[in-house]
């Protein structure tokens, strides 16, 4: 018979138990980050009605003519794993009359994305995005606000060094000249340019310039650029911000040239860069999108957000020796001799994790040696060994694993307390015990 060897898709990712604490911290600090703010969490379903991202994302983007993962069930719509959050955001905001309550509305998530691209460091098929969301706010305040909770995250995760390069991409009413401009400019190209950007060409040139083909980008450096083109209310919007975050201290760039992949933003869009993590480089993106709520079918309602690659921001993390939360070493081992003394280990055992201790005993049927090399091995910071005279007595010996030192305590109400003040002591010193006695 032909060996089994499944391995996992090509650019998805097992995130093992010596990572996941990597994660979590990182999840961790943007859950309570967002929080800290007046965001809540929302979560919505994996997938959605293709229709949904080919009206939001917009169909002459990357995301939706090459990227998106799509299946038909049996006799229903044509479904899309999400290659983004905001779409499915907005989508269960209008769905769930979210917008008849006080505005701004602020929302977080954080889940996976799903885009078949080319897989490489930072960049893979299936990976994880926390996002932010504003709703019913048209002040440039509140793109600063925003701006400020991003780079806040990335400082609370110790990742130092970044670059936030800032840019206004307009409305609709001044993107009409400036696409008449792009048009007229990237004509003279049309026998360099892609394919795809010879069809954008007529349905959108705003995305020629966020192509990833060198010849193209080659080509729109000398691009006109939408700040030439913006009407004074998009004007005003952008140098209001500018002064906001001139007056917050917050360092950024413009940068003409950003539009980002998405079609729905208007006016602000930003990007935190990371220069040290090679070429996937930028760790955030976001912007306005004023006219997606209203496109998806709700009332006309200003909106803006950001995401974060979380995979992105854990390679920076490293990079920058940013400091994660350790894994739950075991509090105690409790060893055990013969049938009686085993079952009176799983009901401490039992006592013990509801105290909220991490406790281990023998689910394994070995020696008390095989037992005591177990707790050695995963690091156990107490271990104690419970035999038919100890349970007669009613004392058990804890000992520190580190040091040998035994404390005897007794095998009554009193245990838990005890073991909380043993191992108390352990991990800061005698110093913080409470005064009992
Ligand atoms: P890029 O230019 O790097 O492709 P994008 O414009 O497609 O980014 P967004 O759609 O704005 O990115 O997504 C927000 C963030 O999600 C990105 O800044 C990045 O950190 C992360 N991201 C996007 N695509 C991927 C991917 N395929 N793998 C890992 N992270 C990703
Ligand atoms: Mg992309």
């Amino acid at each position: 018979m032909a060996e089994l060897n499944i391995k996992r898709p090509k650019g998805t990712q097992d995130i093992t138990p010596k990572e996941v604490n990597k994660w979590q911290t990182i999840e961790g600090v943007c859950k309570s980050a967002a929080e800290d703010y007046g965001f809540s969490e929302i979560r919505t379903p994996t997938f959605e009605d293709t229709k949904l991202f080919v009206r939001s994302v917009g169909d002459a983007t990357d995301v939706v003519q090459k990227e998106m993962y799509t299946v038909t069930s049996k006799g229903d719509s044509e479904f899309t794993l999400k290659p983004e959050g905001t779409a499915g955001v907005i989508r269960a905001v209008i769905e769930n009359g979210m917008l008849n309550e006080a505005f701004p509305q602020k929302l977080f998530y954080i889940t996976q994305c799903f885009r078949h691209e080319k897989p490489q460091a930072g960049r893979l098929r299936e990976f994880h995005q926390f996002g932010c969301e504003m709703i019913g706010t048209k002040s440039p305040v509140a793109d600063a606000d925003l701006i400020m909770l991003a780079a806040d995250v990335l400082e609370r995760i110790g990742i130092t060094g970044t670059k936030l390069n800032i840019n206004s991409i307009g409305c609709p009413s001044c993107r009409a000249e400036y696409t008449k401009a792009l048009r007229k400019y990237f004509s003279k190209y049309t026998d360099t340019l892609c394919e795809t950007c010879i069809s954008r060409l007529e349905k959108n040139p705003m995305r020629i310039l966020d192509c990833k083909s060198p010849v193209c980008s080659g080509i729109a450096k000398d691009a006109p650029v939408i700040l030439d083109y913006l009407c004074d209310e998009c004007k005003e919007h952008f140098d209001k911000l500018k002064s906001i975050l001139d007056a917050m201290g917050i360092e950024y760039s413009v940068n003409p040239r950003i539009v980002r992949g998405l079609d729905y933003y208007t006016k602000t869009v930003f990007e935190f860069i990371c220069d040290n993590i090679g070429a996937q480089a930028t760790v955030c993106g976001g912007g306005r999108y004023d006219g997606l709520v209203q496109d998806l079918g709700g009332a006309d309602t200003p909106a803006l957000g950001f995401a974060m690659g979380i995979e992105r921001l854990l390679i920076a993390a490293k990079q920058c020796n940013a400091e994660f939360i350790e894994h739950l070493n075991c509090d105690i081992y409790l060893a055990s001799i013969g049938e009686d003394a085993l079952l009176k280990t799983a009901q401490l055992a039992r006592d013990l994790r509801g105290a909220g201790f991490v406790a281990e005993y023998d689910i394994v049927g070995r020696s008390l040696n095989a037992q005591m090399k177990y707790a050695n091995k995963i690091n156990a910071k107490f271990s104690a060994v419970i035999g038919y005279d100890d349970i007669k007595k009613g004392v058990v010996r804890v000992k520190n694993m580190e040091t040998g030192e035994i404390d005897n305590l007794s095998l009554d109400d009193s245990f838990l307390d005890r073991f909380s003040d043993v191992l108390t002591s352990y991990v800061f010193g005698d110093e913080f015990l409470l005064d009992k006695d």
